[in-house]
């Protein structure tokens, strides 16, 4: 798409591809890097105040959304969420058009996401397109997205867990098993001066050889003995969104910020919604956060937890369990957006 809302983020050519490529072409005017630094703050400020006004059927919505828009990023699922509630699928105007003969009507509302390495671009929702002369139905994908993912098969399921193990190891996060409480799934602490850890990648070049990093110890996680790969997996997801959160401090800001203040049930609010999000996103059947089934039920608000770092606790986990990060890359720039 061309540049949408002039004077709003400024000028640029915009191109979204909604499978993960994104590109971006920022008009050459001295002014770009300012209005793409304006541009994310703005989405930033649009996030973090989005938390005023929810209440938990709300809040079950956007985690129903964000759930099932696995062809947006967690944090632009929630920028879409919050800008139009019930937005059920999203495409730039050329995306519409490529892939579903569809156009954008004129009083669409344009609804903006971040984009990986420019500032951001415009999505429609499918209620506002209108089908071209001889446009296919719509796909499951989008006039369903919550029934089109099925349940995750065990090999799937151990690779993530490998994955994400990898990943996490990269970060100081250690992951081991053991006794814990007959409640507990799994724990987490900040922990110093422990051994470090060894992560092992083949080296480059064709030879099979292996180099091992060494990874200092600064989180280590217990998962209960003898836990399935599902319930593993969610334990292992709930216990790093605590470290991913900032609810153990750490190692750097750029990293995640320290959160190490916020009150105990907003911290089990965060991590039991990042572990939901990650896992539902896999697989449609897993069941609403036990906390916010029991805040629906009592008709209670959510505490004041934080949306932008769940969504990007959110998308950084989902990305530790599909591919392996250098640890450069884990160390430097998050995976997400
Ligand atoms: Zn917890």
């Amino acid at each position: 798409m061309s540049s949408g809302a002039p004077g709003l983020f400024g000028q640029g050519s915009l191109e979204l591809d909604l499978e993960g490529q994104l590109e971006l072409s920022l008009a050459e005017e001295p002014s770009a890097a300012s209005s793409a630094d304006q541009a994310r703050q703005s989405v930033d400020d649009l996030v973090r105040g989005a938390q005023r006004y929810r209440t938990a059927s709300q809040y079950a919505d956007l985690l129903r959304a964000v759930g099932s828009s696995r062809h947006l990023s967690p944090l632009n699922a929630v920028l879409v969420d919050v800008q139009r509630p019930g937005a059920t699928h999203v495409l730039t105007a050329a995306r519409w058009r490529e892939r579903h003969r569809r156009v954008v009507r004129a009083d669409a509302q344009p609804l903006v996401v971040l984009a990986p390495r420019g500032p951001v671009t415009f999505v429609f929702d499918v209620t506002g397109t209108e089908p071209l002369e001889g446009a296919p139905p719509l796909p499951l994908e989008v006039t369903d997205p919550g029934a089109a993912v099925a349940a995750t098969g065990e090999p799937a399921l151990t690779a993530r867990l490998d994955r994400l193990v990898d990943n996490l190891v990269g970060l100081g996060v250690g992951v081991r098993t053991g006794r814990l409480g007959s409640q507990q799934a799994g724990s987490v602490r900040a922990v110093t001066g422990g051994r470090p850890l060894r992560r092992e990648r083949v080296a480059r070049g064709g030879r099979q050889q292996t180099v091992v990093e060494r990874v200092p110890l600064r989180y280590e996680v217990v998962l209960a003995d003898g836990l399935e790969p599902r319930r593993r997996l969610v334990a292992l997801l709930h216990a790093a969104a605590h470290v991913l959160c900032g609810h153990l401090g750490t190692p750097d800001p750029l990293w995640w910020p320290d959160r190490s203040g916020v009150e105990h049930d907003v911290e089990e609010w965060e991590a039991e919604s990042v572990a939901h999000l990650v896992a539902r996103r896999a697989d449609s059947s897993v069941e609403l956060p036990p906390s916010v089934q029991q805040h629906l039920e009592a008709g209670l608000q959510p505490p004041l937890f934080s949306l932008e770092r769940l969504a990007r606790a959110t998308g950084d986990l989902e990305a530790y369990g599909t591919r392996r990060f250098r640890s450069a890359e884990l160390g430097r720039a998050r995976p997400t957006t």
